[in-house]
């Protein structure tokens, strides 16, 4: 079905994760979305990005951004992993923080109105509760402090994504190594990625590999930036 693929490209899903199903309800202007991963397939343990064996799964939903009006829902069956070190723990998943109940790129837009507008009315706008809207601000507020002495990146990767109708782009910063969301920055600017880069120095000194959209912006900031970057 041609909507399984349309919504793996609107997410973003690489491998192993991939759109299994597509459940539209209209009359409830509904849309469900199931993702499912490859199997076998072993997934980085949260705590120390050691690649472990699923130990069993726990379904997770969450809220995306509305498409084409209707509300649009993810649905996952999320392994738990099974870390020697770690124990069992829920792997991260490419969409969401560990514990949001929504998807990076809802939350990204959601804080992006937050800088600008009173709390009522982004929560009205986004169909959402005032205390899920002040939650989300506070997570990215908390986030940020988090952020400052967080272990090094050793894996970057660099990702635009644009939002439903709107085309506008926001890039997105994740550390394949673990699979953590790094950042959201507002645009796609060669210069808006270069000022996290210079920002970022020492996190990037252990860098072992960057990989990113064949975005000539992009590729410039890091050149610029990064003294070792080869293409
Ligand atoms: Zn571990």
């Amino acid at each position: 079905m041609q909507d399984k693929e349309l919504y793996q490209n609107l997410l973003g899903l690489r491998a192993p994760w991939f759109v299994s199903q597509v459940d539209l309800r209209m009359e409830e202007s509904k849309v469900t979305v199931w993702v499912e991963h490859l199997s076998p397939s072993t997934f980085p343990c949260p705590e120390c990005g050691l690649e472990c064996s699923v130990h069993d799964h726990r379904r997770r939903t969450w809220r995306h951004l509305d498409t084409c009006g209707l509300v649009t829902m993810i649905e996952c069956d999320v392994p738990r992993i099974n870390c020697d070190a770690h124990g069992v723990l829920q792997a991260r998943v490419p969409w969401a923080e560990p514990k949001g109940r929504f998807t990076v790129i809802f939350e990204a837009v959601a804080i992006s109105w937050l800088k600008v507008a009173p709390i009522g009315s982004v929560a009205e706008r986004l169909g959402l509760s005032w205390d899920e809207a002040w939650g989300i601000m506070d997570r990215a507020v908390r986030r940020g402090l988090a952020r400052r002495d967080e272990f090094p990146i050793r894996e970057l990767a660099v990702d635009e994504t644009s939002f439903q109708k709107r085309h506008e782009y926001v890039t997105v910063l994740v550390d394949r190594a673990t699979g953590n969301v790094i950042d959201v920055l507002d645009d796609r600017k060669k210069s808006t990625l270069k000022d996290w880069l210079e920002a970022h120095k020492e996190r990037l000194e252990a860098v072992r590999t960057i990989t990113m959209d064949m975005w000539e912006p992009y590729v410039t900031a890091v050149m610029e930036t990064i003294d070792a970057a080869e293409t």
